[in-house]
Formats: C-alpha cells, sequence, structure tokens
C-alpha cells in the first residue's frame, strides 16, 4: 500500500490510472478506524479497481467548540487496518497542503443543511461539502462509499455530485453496529464504561418509532412521540432532535407514506450521538 501524503503526487497518480481506464473506488474517512469504516473499505474493494482511502481529520467542518484538537489519530493502526483489506492508496494530506494560505473557495448547500445537524453544527457541512469537492478533484473516482451513519451527509453528497456534475456514482453502505445496536463511530470511546451502556437508548428510540409505522401509524407527531417516550426513560440523556423526515429532502413528514428516515442525535455526556432508520410504511390497501 502506497501511502501519498502530497495532494499533487496523488492527483497524478489518479490521473494516470484514469487515463488507462482504470475504475478507481474511493473511501474518504477522517481516520480512527473501526468495523463501520472496515465495511466500508470492503465494499469498494469489491466493486472496484483501484482504492484509494484517505485519513483526513478536516478543520474545515469542525466548531469552535468541537473535538478537533482531541479527535483520535491512531495513524499506524489505521494504515494496519487499510493495508490488510487491500487499499492501494491511503491519503494522508495535511491540513497546510489542503487549505494553503489564500484559500477561499466553500461549497454551501443551504437547503439540505437548513435542518437538523446543520442547525446544530453551523458551517458542518459546508466544510464537509468543500472537502468532499476537493478530494473528488484530487483522486478522481468512479465510485465513492459514504456511511449510512451520517445520514444527512450522504444525501448532501448525492445533492452535490448531482448539482455539480461530478460524475462520481455515490454508494450508501448501511449502519454497522455494535451488539446491542449502538452505530459504531469513531467518538464512541470518549464515553465511560456507564455512559456506552446507556448510549444504546438512541437506537431503541428510533425503532419504537419504525415499529409504529410498522403498525400503520402515520402521524409524524405521534412517531415522533414514540421515539422519544424511549429516550425519555434514560435521564443522562438529552434529546437534540427526533424526526421523521423524507429521505431526500430531509424536510420532516407530517403523514408518512412509503419511504421515511427516522433521524436521531442526542447528548450523553461529552458526546453527541447521532443515528438514524430507513423505513417504508406499508400503504394502505385500496378497497375496490
Ligand atoms: P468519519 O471517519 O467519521 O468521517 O466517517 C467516514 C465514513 O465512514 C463516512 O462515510 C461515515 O458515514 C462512515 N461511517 C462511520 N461510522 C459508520 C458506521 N457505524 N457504519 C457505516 N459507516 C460508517
Amino acid at each position: 500500500m502506497k501511502i501519498i501524503r502530497s495532494p499533487t503526487t496523488m492527483a497524478v497518480w489518479s490521473e494516470r490510472l484514469v487515463r488507462e481506464g482504470v475504475k478507481i473506488g474511493f473511501v474518504p474517512t477522517m481516520g480512527a478506524l473501526h468495523e463501520g469504516h472496515r465495511a466500508l473499505i470492503r465494499e469498494a474493494r469489491l466493486r472496484c479497481d483501484a482504492l484509494v482511502s484517505s485519513i483526513f481529520v478536516n478543520p474545515a467542518q469542525f466548531g469552535p467548540q468541537e473535538d478537533l484538537a482531541k479527535y483520535p489519530r491512531p495513524i499506524l493502526q489505521d494504515r494496519a487496518l487499510c493495508r490488510k483489506e487491500g487499499v492501494d492508496v491511503c491519503f494522508e494530506p495535511t491540513v497546510e497542503a489542503m487549505y494553503p494560505s489564500g484559500f477561499q473557495t466553500m461549497v454551501t448547500l443551504p437547503a439540505i443543511t437548513r435542518r437538523w445537524e446543520g442547525e446544530v453544527r453551523p458551517h458542518h457541512f459546508s466544510g464537509v461539502a468543500t472537502v468532499v469537492t476537493k478530494l473528488f478533484g484530487i483522486v478522481r473516482p468512479k465510485m465513492a462509499i459514504f456511511g449510512q451513519k451520517d445520514f444527512q451527509q450522504s444525501a448532501l453528497v448525492r445533492q452535490l455530485v448531482k448539482d455539480l456534475n461530478l460524475g462520481v456514482e455515490i454508494v450508501v453502505h448501511p449502519t454497522v453496529r455494535e451488539e446491542d445496536g449502538l452505530a459504531m463511530s469513531s467518538r464512541n470511546v470518549y464515553l465511560t464504561q456507564d455512559e456506552r451502556k446507556r448510549a444504546v437508548m438512541l437506537y431503541k428510540s428510533l425503532r419504537a418509532g419504525a415499529e409504529a409505522i410498522g403498525r400503520g401509524v402515520t402521524d409524524g407527531k405521534a412517531i415522533g412521540s414514540a421515539m422519544a417516550q424511549v429516550v425519555k426513560k434514560e435521564p443522562a440523556i438529552t434529546i437534540d432532535y427526533l424526526a421523521v423526515c423524507d429521505p431526500t429532502t430531509l424536510e420532516p413528514l407530517s403523514t408518512v407514506r412509503g419511504k421515511a428516515v427516522l433521524l436521531g442525535a442526542v447528548r450523553l455526556g461529552p458526546v453527541r450521538l447521532i443515528d438514524n432508520i430507513l423505513v417504508v410504511a406499508k400503504q394502505a390497501r385500496r378497497k375496490f
């Protein structure tokens, strides 16, 4: 496995392969890799000829009060995982190389980032959209894989690729979970043992929402309360949002018909947990 740090060297490597018609797959990450990342890398490995994974803790997507400085950076372990899973290039640019002095272009998607994570973390998604656009320009992938875990991010990336004609196929891989259902996340290491046990309540609340839909509940507010009831059993948890939304626009649904996504974000100790479940409501059968 090659380790490339310079964006120019990375671009030259990709350019040569693209000219030869090689299909480059890409998995962008911030490192601290876990089984969720591993699943994305494995899927990309199966679908593409050459595989690039990036490890870049992108300062542009962190708020001033967020954990940029202490974000875990176990680079040797991360490289070992990438090597084991058949990554061809681990792209590890420096902050200075990605954002040299004079850098000024930012990519924003106002509608899809208006709510949920975008509301709680202003500027986060313009940081994500900007770095994804830059990485696609450097790596030139035919396909890129993102996790469903960050649902709003994956919706944003799809919209970005469509709006800017980037020509990258976006694949969204289902969320990889711990045995009890907690979505894997690099930030779970910040949880104490006690918080870790409580953290599963977010997933349980989303399940409660999905079960309500399964029982035929279609009213968005009622589904929202079914989810909130479960989280409220855990006093250590504060709800940021629990919502029933359209999976493409992420606008809240007052009535669920067909596809919906249940989105949740809560605070537990020092950690914000986010999770989601996609559901398809059974359509009422027409009677003739
Ligand atoms: P991150 O390193 O947190 O920026 O994540 C890099 C990619 O891995 C993103 O596309 C995430 O959505 C994805 N990812 C993170 N956690 C999981 C998970 N538990 N299951 C599936 N994908 C994940």
